[in-house]
């Protein structure tokens, strides 16, 4: 009797699929579709002022979203992939194409990589150390020389 439950729960949850665990504990969701998405990225902190329910000031530098053509606002989650506009103000209100990723069952936005657009060129945002040839995707000091790293674009290869 045991053995059949055992056997009828393997079956089970090979055809439901194991969860996958993360560091947390917590069970991950299955990854949603890539998207590219153009348009701006926006402090929201500023759209909620607009709305008349601005946000205490602790909270609002961490409160970035893409706003694309069509007023949708996708807020970012700031990780390794959306940092650049979290520590370089300079990106923030200009066009760029994001890929990226809706984190389930919300309108967050995780970033993969960036675009930047000039002349009409897309080109690749990055911060660069010449003296070590080192490339990062976030404005801080190179690790190898503690010079700070330097802002640059490349065109993009894709
Ligand atoms: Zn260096």
């Amino acid at each position: 009797m045991k053995l059949k439950i055992i056997v009828v729960s393997a079956v089970l949850l090979s055809v439901i699929g194991i969860p996958r665990w993360n560091q947390m504990g917590i069970a991950a969701e299955p990854a949603t579709e890539r998207q590219l998405l153009s348009g701006k990225v926006v402090s929201l902190a500023e759209v909620f002022e607009r709305l008349d329910a601005p946000m205490d000031k602790d909270a609002a530098p961490y409160w970035l979203a893409l706003e694309t053509k069509e007023g949708r606002r996708y807020p970012l989650l700031k990780d390794a992939g959306a940092r650049m506009f979290f520590k370089d103000k300079s990106l923030l209100n200009q066009t760029v194409e994001i890929t990226g990723r809706f984190l389930k069952g919300t309108e967050v936005l995780q970033v993969f990589s960036v675009r930047t657009i000039r002349a009409g060129k897309r080109m690749e945002p990055y911060y660069w150390c010449d003296i070590c040839k080192i490339k990062r995707f976030e404005p801080n000091l190179c690790d190898c020389c503690r010079a700070p790293l330097e802002f640059r674009e490349d065109p993009a290869t894709k």
